[in-house]
């Protein structure tokens, strides 16, 4: 693809900007220039000693052998340097460490998987609160419950409910925490027979920034139940989460990768597939470019009857796949073999949801992809099924009707790289905005109070006063925050 055209494709959604984005075009090349802070601030010794004979678990300061690789996330676009990470062993690890960086006015993280798109794990110059170390995961088989340490990651969790035939809806990406996951709504291959993960938190132990250690479930602290529940990590520190568990065995699952140069058509069998589908059946559509043109991608997972599953296939594969890896395995495997970015590396995400994909949908992504960078991708999630049977008012979690969420991401290894990559990840999202209707907190590179708003819709008021009751003073403002005023 010529650079003129590409850049023209630019400079044309640039004009097409909406309100959601009116002065924030490159936001994301402007908050990720500066490099990292090489001075971060310290903690004087007295203190740091007295944090360290309080709490149980492990101290690290940026003098430590581990510091560098302790403040590594997932996102390589971020390169923070916090003054203290507190990897804690417990409850009362994280309420002491919540009483130090409000103290010392210190900015606070939370760290579980460090998979948030825009780093958030990590903060410059503050404390971080690392569950890293809380990993542990029990299963009650005969309850079909999973109560888990909230630095489990979605592996840990697949790894130990599956031990007993059992599964609850996780993310796509094993090394994902299962907490940040569930915390902004959690979609997985399972969602669409299961809901999603929010949907199957039975309870969770949760630390609030005034040192309080509270259950949250229907029962207990419903209005924390429901803001945890999509809600993001606004409402406290999560230590523990109970899920409800359902059997899953052997999943028909992998991948058909079609030729290039096929893209509408192809969309639009994909849809039509969908259009008869089980909710057993999750399927992801992947759009990739080449040299060759736009190529696309299917990712499936059939839960049900493995013969089924092979039969629900066949009109994919009638379309002539040239890979197929599409066999039956067990669900760890389709699971472990992970989803579109397993190894650490920078990148910009972001996402728009749309009830419908019609034609201008499906034009607007097929000229994107034939003018993306190599490194780019768009990704189409269908929300269907049980996840979209569940009440828009029920929990926080704010996509509710049956559509489509776009992943639009660019990754990169230089810096001009970087410039084209994001720079195309901001024109698709543009060209794709007029026909939009939300976002998903947990997969958006960007944000702004609008964003936010817009991603919990009539559930935003709710959660403002729920932020106002359990964090007043908005100590947890390092994430999709939900402002208490
Ligand atoms: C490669 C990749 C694949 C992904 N795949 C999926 C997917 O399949 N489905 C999906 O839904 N999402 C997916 N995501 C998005 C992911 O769910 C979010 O980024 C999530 O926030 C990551 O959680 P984490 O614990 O790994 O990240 P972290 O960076 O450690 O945490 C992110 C934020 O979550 C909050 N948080 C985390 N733990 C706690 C806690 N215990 N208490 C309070 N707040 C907490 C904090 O605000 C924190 O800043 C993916 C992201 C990546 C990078």
């Amino acid at each position: 693809m010529a650079l003129t055209t590409r850049r023209q494709f630019v400079q044309q959604a640039v004009l097409t900007a909406t309100a959601l984005y009116p002065r924030r075009f490159s936001a994301f090349l402007k908050d990720t220039a500066g490099g990292p802070s090489q001075n971060p601030a310290s903690v004087d010794a007295a203190s740091l000693r007295k944090l360290v004979s309080e709490i149980s678990g492990h101290v690290i300061t940026p003098e430590a052998s581990e510091y560098e690789s302790a403040r590594l996330v997932f996102n390589r676009a971020f390169d923070r340097r916090p003054a203290v990470i507190v990897r804690c062993a417990g409850p009362s690890d994280v309420a002491r460490t919540l009483d130090f960086a409000q103290t010392k006015k210190l900015p606070l993280a939370v760290l579980g998987g460090g998979h948030s798109r825009l780093g958030y794990g990590m903060c410059d110059g503050g404390v971080v609160i690392d569950l890293s170390g809380m990993k542990r995961v029990e299963v009650d088989p005969g309850k079909r419950v999973a109560l888990a340490e909230a630095g489990a990651l979605v592996r840990d969790l697949d790894e130990a409910t599956q031990r007993h035939g059992l599964a609850t809806t996780s993310g796509g990406c094993p090394t994902v925490g299962i907490a940040g996951l569930t915390l902004g709504g959690g979609e997985g291959r399972l969602m669409d027979k299961y809901g999603a993960a929010c949907d199957n938190l039975l309870r969770a132990q949760v630390v609030t920034v005034d040192g309080r250690q509270l259950e949250a479930s229907r029962e207990s602290n419903p209005d924390l139940f429901w803001a945890i529940r999509g809600g993001g990590g606004n409402f406290g520190v999560v230590t523990t989460l109970e899920y409800q568990l359902h059997p899953v065995g052997e999943v028909v699952s992998g991948t058909l990768l079609y030729p290039s140069g096929r893209v509408p058509e192809l969309l639009h069998a994909f849809l039509n597939f969908l259009t008869a589908a089980p909710d057993e059946m999750d399927a992801i559509a992947q759009l990739l470019p080449t040299l060759r043109g736009a190529r696309l991608k299917i990712d499936l997972c059939y839960c049900g009857d493995p013969r089924t599953g092979n039969d629900l296939v066949r009109p994919l594969r009638a379309l002539k796949p040239q890979d197929d890896s599409v066999k039956v395995m067990s669900y760890l495997e389709a699971q472990l073999a992970g989803g579109f970015l397993l190894t650490p590396v920078a990148h910009f995400q972001t996402n728009l949801f749309l009830r419908e994909l019609g034609v201008p949908a499906i034009a607007a992504i097929t000229t994107a992809i034939n003018h993306a960078p190599a490194k780019c991708k768009a990704i189409i999630v269908p929300l269907r099924g049980a996840i979209s049977r569940i009440g828009l008012s029920d929990s926080a979690f704010a996509l509710r009707q049956p559509g489509y969420e776009i992943d639009i991401t660019g990754l990169w290894s230089t810096p001009a790289e970087k410039a084209e990559a994001v720079q195309w990840v901001e024109a698709t999202r543009n060209s794709l905005q007029p026909l939009a209707n939300g976002v998903y907190v947990n997969q958006l590179g960007d944000t702004s109070a609008e964003l936010v708003r817009s991603a919990y819709g009539p559930n935003y008021a709710r959660l403002v006063e729920i932020k106002k009751k359990y964090d007043p003073s908005n100590v947890l403002r390092l994430n999709q925050n939900i402002k208490p005023a």
